[in-house]
Formats: C-alpha cells, structure tokens, sequence
C-alpha cells in the first residue's frame, strides 16, 4: 500500500501539524481562540490539497469548509468533525498544561487530542496522503468542520439546511468519540437522540418553620415525588401515554449485529462501578441502543447541608433526560410529557432545555461492510457494526436533513479522558487512523465502479 509508506514516511512532521492545531486553544463555551482555530483548520485543508475552502460564519461560530472534487460520477463522501474543545478546567489536575501537547507512554496528552482535533486531523491527513500516493482521489471528499459542537451544536441544523446543495453527498462519514472496551474498531450506524426537562413544583413563597407550619404549608418535593411516581411503574416501564409509540423494533440484520459484538459483563460491572448488575448481552445491547431511556438527573429540594434543619421547603426541581431511539421525536415526546402533568400535577412547571433527534442508518447498505473492513486492517483488531450508539450525537443533520447514510468510526482510545483533565490519544490511534479514512476512501472508490450506495 503506497500510502502506508507515506504515513510512514511523514510521521513526525504530521504528528508537528496535530500539535499545532492542539495548540490552538478553541474554547467554545468561553468563546477563546475560535476565529484563529477555524483559520488554522482552513489552511490545514488546504496544505493537504483542498483547494475549494471556505470559512462560512454562523451566529455563533464559524464552519470550515472544503471540498475536493474529482467528478460529478465519482461518489461523494462528506467528512464531518469538530474544531472547538471542552474547557479545561480543573487545571491542576492536568500532568502537562492542556494547550502545550506533550508525549507521555506512547500517548499525546492535550484538550482536544481526542476530542476532536485528533481524529479529524487524522482524516484531513488521509485525504493529503492518498493525493500524494496517488495524485487524486478516487470519490469527491466534503469537509464541515464546526465550532460548537461542545455546546450541543446550536446552529449546525440551520446550517446544514441553509447549505444543502453544497454539502450533497453520497455519505456522511465521521471519526469521533471512542473506540469499544477492549480496542476494537467499530462502525456506529446511528445515535440515540435526547429531550432534556426541567419540572419545578412550588410551595409557599419561603422555607417555612417545619413544626410552626407542619401539615398546614404545602410541601412541593413531596408533590413533585409524586408526580414522578405516576411516570415509570416498577418495571421501569414509562406509562407517560404515547411514550413508545413510535419505537422501532429491531431489525434481524440489526439483531444478527447484536449477536456478533463483544460483551463482557464484568467488563460493564467495573465501567459503570456496580457490580450487582445484570445482564445478557442481547439485552445489555437492547436496552442501549434501541430503548428509550427516562432518567432523573438530579432532584434539588430543602435543605442538603451538614447536620439537621427542619423546613418545609419552598419549592422543588428535577431535571430529567430521556435518551430517545428511532422514530421517537423529542418535541413530540415533550407535548405528551407536557399532557401527563398538566393531568397529574396542573401546577409544575415544565420546561424544555434542550433537544437532539435520534438517527439510524440502514444496516443493509453496501458501503458498510467495506468501512469495518478498512478499520479492521487498519488497527489489526476485530472490527464490529453497532447499530446505534448509547449517547447523542447531532447526527440527524446528516440522516433527517440531508437524507443521506451517515456512520461514525472512532478513531481514539476509551481511555481517551474527552471532557477531563489530561486528555489523550493514543500516538499509534493517530496514524491508524489516518490509515483507516485512506482505506475508506479506496473502498468507497471501488464500490464506485458498480455498486450503489
Ligand atoms: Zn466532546
């Protein structure tokens, strides 16, 4: 493979331009360093022989485009990452300083080496090495790489909707997040989508005395518990009406991948940090990628402090996240969770904090198989199909928006500590990686002389 050789051959000076990207802060949530980022991702592109780039703004932060067109026949794939990171806060916890990458055991730690400066400079770096080994690229290669992804991605369905003719692809194809447990590569065909709440039940207008007004003020915790009671049974079945009717079944193609990806139960046990879970991993793959979840995430009532004080609190708050599958529509699930209150609890207040739609793509389509392929060759190990990851991703852009197949393939170990102090990819993950979308766009090459995608 001719662009082994140049991966080999450009290793250091390769790994030079990560480390200068990763020393660019881009900050999204404090706004730092974000028009300097996207000048530097742009001039990335072009160093590595995109000629058509573009930095178009947003209301909030821009979007580095770039575009490699071989021919209007050659299939298109579009190549989608994010340039801006997670503050870096608590700073001492970080062994080397977040914007100074340093190699410590075969790892580059940095904010954003893995998340996700690592992984998309891995596939700006493939696209440079395939023209150098072969002068051009067999398929047309797309780049949207954004600026607000660590802050939900606010404006990247207004973006991908206002800019559709210019982002027509044949797929959609994204390195971000980590690989499985134990090392192994694998193909992501979808996310769960999410609806975040907020519900606050009111009492009287202060904390009163809990003897002097004992059985006379209303306490809201206690009717906002209630409430909460009346949303899951025992089971942890959600009876909000409607709640499931909109849930695909698995497909068997979907079951049958299932079947084939690693699980090992102790391995879960210690991940999550209690070991009296149980679980087939039929069911442990279900439940994670084709159930809805319904969770509480945090209850705020009265006093939390040291020690006794006896209040009837005068107000309660819980915030709620619900991971939604296909064909769930968070706005819709609202409007129902909105009904079932409105019947059970007239007074609480229920606010909507955020949405993302759910996302699959067909597990049928023939680009699918080669992709795991070029990413088991590239990393030597096993590589597997997930129907649909646990968490979420603004995936639905690419699947509900442009109406295209999207799958996500991480290129960055599990460990990679994204969001956390000492943020790292591991070195080998970096050049395989840009191995793997070289292998990718061959592939996709190939199937361009008689398949569809
Ligand atoms: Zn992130």
């Amino acid at each position: 493979m001719e662009f082994k050789r140049i991966i080999d051959e450009n290793r250091e000076t390769y790994m030079a331009e990560l480390f200068e990207v990763l020393r660019q802060e881009s900050i999204s949530a404090e706004g730092r360093g974000i028009p300097e980022c996207a000048e530097l991702m742009a001039g990335k592109l072009k160093s590595a022989g995109i000629e058509d780039v573009e930095i178009i703004e947003t209301e909030y932060n821009p979007v580095v485009c770039g575009e490699y067109h071989v021919s209007d026949d050659a299939k298109t794939m579009l190549i989608y990452g994010h340039y801006d990171v997670q503050p870096p806060d608590p700073l001492e916890e970080w062994v080397s300083p977040p914007f100074e990458p340093t190699i410590r055991d075969g790892r580059v730690y940095a904010r954003g080496a893995g998340d996700n400066k690592g992984q998309i400079m891995a596939q700006i770096l493939a696209v440079k090495t395939y023209i150098e080994a072969e002068g051009s690229l067999p398929i047309n290669v797309k780049f949207v790489i954004e600026g607000e992804e660590e802050t939900g991605s606010p404006n990247l369905p207004a973006f991908v909707e206002q800019h559709k003719e210019k982002l027509e692809t044949d797929l959609v194809y994204t390195s971000d997040g980590p690989m499985l447990a134990d090392g192994h590569p694998v193909v992501l065909l979808g996310v769960r989508g999410l609806l975040y709440v907020e519900l606050t039940a009111r009492g009287s207008q202060f904390d009163n005395h809990s003897g002097n007004k004992g059985n006379i003020a209303r306490n809201p915790a206690w009717e906002l518990m209630n409430l909460l009671s009346t949303m899951k049974d025992d089971n942890g079945r959600v009876l909000i009406e409607g709640f499931y009717d909109n849930v695909l079944p698995p497909t068997e193609k979907e079951l049958e991948l299932i079947d084939r990806l690693p699980f090992d139960l102790d391995d879960v046990s210690r991940n999550i940090g209690d070991d009296s879970i149980e679980f087939t991993k039929a069911d442990y793959y279900r439940a994670l990628c084709f159930e809805p979840t319904f969770n509480i995430a945090g209850f705020t009532s009265g006093y939390g402090g040291e020690g006794a004080k006896t209040i009837i609190p005068a107000e309660a708050k819980v915030k709620m996240d619900m991971r939604l599958v296909m064909d769930q529509d968070p706005d819709e699930i609202f409007e129902r969770l909105r009904n079932h209150v409105e019947k059970h609890a007239p007074d609480v207040e229920v606010e909507k904090l955020g949405i993302m739609q759910p996302s699959r793509t067909s597990s049928e389509l023939e680009f699918i198989e080669p992709i795991r392929r070029s990413a088991e060759k590239s990393f030597g190990r096993e590589a597997f199909i997930q129907p649909s990851l646990g968490g979420s991703l603004p995936d639905a852009v690419w699947t509900k928006i442009l109406g295209v197949p999207s799958v996500v393939v991480p290129y960055a170990n599990i460990d990679e500590a994204n969001h956390s102090p000492n943020e790292n990819l591991v070195v080998e993950h970096f050049y395989k990686g840009i191995e793997t979308t070289c292998r990718v766009i061959s592939e996709i090459g190939e199937l361009d002389q008689g398949y569809s995608i």
